[in-house]
């Protein structure tokens, strides 16, 4: 056999090899079930908590069922649910877990009622940023402990986008002593929220379309949301003309969760299609929403007053922030382990970070 002849036999042989490893029955070495999708056709229903298309996060998913689409040659059809089509927008979490829906794309903070250490995989305030987020998710075990937790509820979640540093919000006036806080209605979410409270705020949730009428009328005095590109589209800076530099949300995170049971069960090439397109989509929205915050701050109305709360506030918020997490750890030991995990990681990455981004940023000026 000459030498080209038996490197195209050699090859041939693998190629029969591999391919007949395909089929053999669905079992790895360990004895577990492998599912291998031959061509099948899956439909996946994934509801989300936004209206339809909603700018960034809702066309960011939208995006990420086409990619998912493409990458699997068609095969893997996740079709993409408004909020309060197939269940309400805050409902999400149940029906998943409930398997009335296949996946959902929301916001992981909102779950805290089912159990408090949820709000620390959405992000912290004066916490990491969302680049370091996610490396605690990847690499630091959050991810690990996100899926425990979520596990018991029949769910297993991904990252699905982040929105890079939040603003702090607008209030109808500016805040110049922490005194100034004292009394103020301020619709802000989570442990933002918690933190504010300690500081004199009166915090309240309100559905996004409700926000400008109760700032416009004064029925709520400051509002956050998110950063410049969202918040234009709100018209805040109609009723509130003191935009605050953020603290609360540095790196919030959304999640990609899908009922556990039927990820589970779905072939090994979907969940690696859905695995890197969720990534594909969380590296877009963080560019994305970078982008267009840039270019939606240049755009802000004249009137508009950028500021940044005085340092005896964020003193104050500093040492508020302990004791809410004091307090958190002390209810739920699910809280007290996963913040160990976060803090941890915050204390290996801060002295890198330090000597890097923040010592370059303040070196370009
Ligand atoms: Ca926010």
């Amino acid at each position: 056999m000459k030498r080209r002849d038996f490197l195209t036999a050699a090859a041939v042989g693998a190629g029969t090899l591999t391919l007949s490893g395909c089929h053999r029955p669905e079992e790895k070495q360990d004895g577990t079930q492998v599912h291998i999708n031959k061509g099948k056709k899956v439909t996946l229903k994934l509801a989300t908590s936004w209206p339809a298309h909603f700018p960034i996060m809702g066309t960011g998913v939208d995006a990420f069922a086409k990619r998912c689409s493409e990458m699997s040659g068609g095969t893997l059809e996740i079709k993409v649910f408004a909020k309060n089509i197939l269940v309400p927008a805050m409902q999400v979490f149940d029906a998943c877990s409930a398997a009335q829906i296949d996946a959902f794309h929301s916001g992981v903070y909102y779950w805290k009622g089912k159990n408090l250490a949820f709000s620390i995989f959405g992000g912290m305030p004066l916490g990491l940023t969302s680049e370091e987020m996610i490396t605690w998710l990847k690499y630091g075990g959050g991810y690990e402990l996100w899926r425990e937790l979520y596990g018991k509820f029949n769910l297993y979640p991904l990252i699905g986008g982040t929105t890079g540093p939040q603003m702090g919000g607008w209030f109808k006036k500016e805040i110049k002593s922490l005194a100034d806080l004292k009394g103020l209605k301020m619709r802000i979410p989570g442990l933002g929220g918690e933190v504010m409270k300690k500081l004199g705020v009166n915090p309240v949730l309100l559905p996004a379309g409700e926000i400008y009428t109760a700032l416009e009328r004064g029925t709520i005095d400051a509002t956050e949301w998110v950063g410049p590109a969202l918040d234009s589209m709100m018209g805040f800076a109609k009723a509130a003309p003191y935009y605050y530099t953020g603290w609360h949300e540095p790196g919030s995170i959304l999640e990609l969760t899908f009922n556990k049971a039927r990820w589970e069960k779905l072939s090994e090439e979907h969940k690696a299609i859905i695995t890197e397109a969720s990534k594909a989509m969380t590296g877009d929205m963080l560019q994305e929403f970078r982008y267009k915050n840039a270019k939606a701050l240049a755009q802000l109305p004249k009137t508009v007053q950028i500021k940044t709360f005085p340092k005896e506030m964020m003193d104050a918020a500093k040492k508020a922030l302990k004791e809410v997490l004091a307090e958190q750890s002390a209810q739920s030991p699910d809280f007290k382990r996963v913040l160990a995990s976060y803090e941890a990681f915050y204390k290996l990455n801060k002295p890198w970070d330090d000597i890097s981004t923040k010592n370059f940023l303040e070196i370009r000026g």
